[in-house]
């Protein structure tokens, strides 16, 4: 049994707002599960989230557990007590995309469970095994083949018809009419061979999310975290977040956003898909730049810039300015609804320059339908020009068709040819660009997961067994 690591973190506001400590065993027990290691985990403001929810509840305590697919094998414990998977009375896991779905296999392994939600539910008396998470919300099904539970969509609300059911004996037998009972919604119990129902969308008077819970070893380090926003009013036509994907934006108000940030807290991370487009960003951010914390963000858009908005960042602390540009020209960011021109993205940088940001941050997307030599050229022509402005770190990533977004049906070009034009970007801006190139391998798989079933959950499971390269992916998700 893997012994639990000393865990060194700030939860004294998990602790005053339990009047109890986060560590005492109490009558209901969830273990929460991340599929990825803990400094992922403890940077995921849902996952934190959850924890909060269900920790301050009466009765319940929560422990973790962390966990990759090369940890397959490897026998896994709750981070807090250690504890085997029969000490809780359900096993949550969080997850955020589809590549993540070996990694929760061998989550469920190494706690000693079944993977496969049919075996499993051959042998009854192991704790529920639930899944919910970012994934559910653009496909759940091939989540089937794992989950005996899934929620589906946002689940700040549901967890508590979860727990109230818990409470009252909830198991795979007795659940969908028990969580009836209760008038839970978005709950999809594979089993019943019912389709899953709409994604839950909660109201805004249960935002803002926020941690109760913050780690030196997370990779926000120290970092409290909150909400200022869920979804997006854009409409970028790839984007699993945007309004034409039923992401419609659902603002925070500026001063509750502030209520919520503790005194200890000392770094501030404020969460959204469109951080910057807030009505009120410099109502909540000047009151904590003048406190003197450091606060980051998680998404500004270029043409969202200014230069006290720069000076702004500049005194939060940030050093390297971030932005999604997602299309290689200026034909394709139309085609896509980006809305970001060059113009926006060369005053962003000259912006940055004169506020002493050290680097531009730059987020591409290759391979969307239609896209030539051209295209990559004019990228090349653009990110070589910012680079004499900034240093430029140029992330890459292969275009991959998501459900329910305006390019679902788009074909996604094989991961031999997105290679060639990765090539041809990284020879064309080698020592020039940092580049950070994702693989297109990997995006191929992504979008055969995304537009999949529960057979793909099985899929997947027999490629993470085979060993889980890429060769045993294509082989089992060949057509
Ligand atoms: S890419 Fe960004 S701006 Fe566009 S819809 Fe998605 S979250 Fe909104």
């Amino acid at each position: 049994m893997k012994r639990p690591r000393k865990v060194v973190e700030s939860s004294e506001l998990l602790a005053r707002e339990t009047r109890l400590d986060p560590f005492v065993r109490r009558r209901y027990r969830l273990l929460l599960g991340y599929p990825a290691p803990y400094r992922v985990g403890m940077s995921s403001l849902g996952y934190l989230t959850l924890h909060r929810t269900v920790s301050t509840r009466p009765h319940w305590s929560v422990e973790r557990v962390f966990g990759t697919p090369s940890a397959s094998g490897t026998r896994l414990g709750s981070l807090e007590t250690g504890g085997p998977v029969t000490d809780f009375h359900a096993v949550g896991i969080s997850v955020a995309h589809e590549l993540e779905i070996p990694a929760v296999a061998a989550l469920l392994r190494g706690l000693g469970l079944n993977p496969r939600r049919r075996e499993r539910q051959e042998l009854r008396g192991s704790p529920l095994v639930v899944v919910g998470g970012p994934m559910t919300a653009i496909n759940p099904r091939p989540l089937a083949a794992l989950a005996d539970l899934v929620v589906v969509g946002e689940a700040d609300s549901a967890i508590h018809g979860l727990c109230d059911a818990l409470e009252e004996g909830l198991t795979v037998d007795n659940g969908p009419d028990l969580l009836a009972g209760v008038k839970a919604e978005g709950f999809w119990w594979p089993h019943t061979g019912a389709p899953p129902p709409s994604p839950l969308r909660v109201g805004p008077e249960l935002l803002p999310a926020h941690s109760a819970i913050w780690s030196p070893d997370a990779e926000l380090r120290d970092m409290f975290l909150v909400e200022v926003g869920r979804g997006c009013n854009r409409a970028c036509a790839f984007c699993a977040t945007s309004r034409t994907a039923g992401g419609r934006c659902r603002v925070v108000e500026a001063k509750s956003v502030i209520a919520r940030v503790p005194d200890q807290a000392t770094r501030v991370g404020l969460v959204g898909a469109a951080v910057s487009d807030h009505p009120g960003l410099r109502e909540i951010l000047g009151p904590l730049v003048d406190s003197g914390r450091e606060v980051g963000l998680s998404s500004i858009r270029a043409d969202r810039l200014d230069e006290d908005l720069v000076a702004l960042l500049a005194r939060a602390g940030l050093r390297t300015l971030t932005l999604g540009v997602d299309g290689a020209s200026a034909r394709l960011r139309r085609q896509v609804h980006k809305g970001i021109t060059e113009e926006h993205v060369l005053q962003g940088a000259r912006l940055a320059s004169g506020a002493g940001l050290r680097r531009l941050k730059l987020y591409q997307l290759v391979g969307l339908p239609g896209e030539t030599d051209e295209d990559l050229d004019e990228m090349v022509r653009f990110t070589r020009e910012l680079s004499r402005i900034l240093p430029v770190t140029l992330g890459v990533s292969p275009f991959v068709p998501k459900p329910g977004t305006d390019l679902a049906d788009a074909s996604q070009a094989p991961p031999k040819e997105v290679d060639r034009r990765l090539r041809h970007i990284r020879k064309s801006l080698q020592g020039r660009v940092r580049i950070q190139p994702a693989s297109a391998r990997w995006a191929w798989v992504e979008a055969r997961i995304a537009q999949g079933d529960e057979s793909t959950g099985e899929a997947v499971l027999r490629a993470w067994e085979q060993g889980g390269k890429f060769a045993d992916f294509k082989r089992e998700l060949a057509d």
